[in-house]
């Protein structure tokens, strides 16, 4: 069972490198972040992890009126920005006693990921112009920090997707408003980050502000925000706050 399971991780990140979904890194870290949750939550694990990237992937892909589509190919750091903490998680669930507890922040570290997710690519489509919580003006959309109440619509359902497939399988059934506000809460936390700690860059030809080292063939200069604190650290911070907020309700009630 397992084997076939590893096989199935193997196609999958094949796949997804085969049509540059993920880079060659990318590919090997999606193979580790699957491996890992196969062996510590077997299929049900790999249905939830499937969800996410799946789902994530197809709305990314989503045609947009709105902004210009890169066809963007997922690195090693992007994976593990999603993935990691899940996987990190899973691994604990082996050590933990209370497995119902380490399935929970499992669950939410996903939760998480798929509400910032969901948020930003809704968000981008659909949000209209966003306001920026730091300087409560209006920005542009997909920027770190940006909010819109059509993107804040997507993180919540992002998040309950996650959560009733996750209680469903791994819960009976339970916990599912507790992940769903988890999530909701990691995604929440990501926008705040983003917005006053996550360093900003700017194009050093055409001024447009980014959180790429390159923009149109340039390099872009840091603007504000704390140095190394990029978007892969802050998605980190995302999965990370959602967890934590669960195990801390969970120990609560
Ligand atoms: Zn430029």
């Amino acid at each position: 069972m397992v084997v076939l399971l590893l096989i199935g991780v193997a196609l999958i990140a094949y796949l997804a490198y085969r049509y540059q979904t993920l880079t060659v890194g990318g590919a090997w870290m999606a193979f580790l972040v699957g491996m890992v949750i196969a062996l510590s939550f077997s299929y049900k694990g790999l249905i939830i992890l499937a969800l996410f990237f799946i789902g994530s992937t197809i709305f990314g892909r989503l045609p947009a009126r709105t902004f210009e589509r890169e066809k963007e190919t997922r690195t090693a750091g992007q994976v593990f920005a999603n993935g990691g903490v899940a996987a990190l998680l899973a691994i604990s669930g082996l050590l933990f006693a209370d497995d119902e507890l380490a399935r929970i922040m499992f669950i939410s570290a996903l939760a998480a990921a798929n509400s910032d997710t969901w948020a930003t690519e809704g968000g981008k489509r659909w949000g209209g112009r966003p306001y920026h919580i730091r300087t409560s003006n209006r920005t542009t959309t997909g920027r770190s920090g940006a909010i819109s109440p059509i993107g804040t619509l997507f993180a919540f359902i992002g998040s309950a997707f996650i959560a009733v497939f996750g209680s469903f399988l791994f819960l009976n059934g339970d916990w599912v408003v507790l992940i769903l506000i988890a999530g909701f809460a990691g995604a929440m936390a990501d926008t705040v980050i983003g917005a006053y700690l996550q360093e900003e860059r700017q194009c050093e030809y055409c001024n447009t502000l980014t959180e790429e080292k390159n923009h149109c063939g340039h390099n872009t200069r840091i603007i504000r925000g704390v140095p190394g604190v990029d978007n892969n650290k802050v998605n980190v911070a995302c999965t990370i706050v959602s967890p934590m907020f669960a195990m801390i309700i969970f120990l609560l009630v």
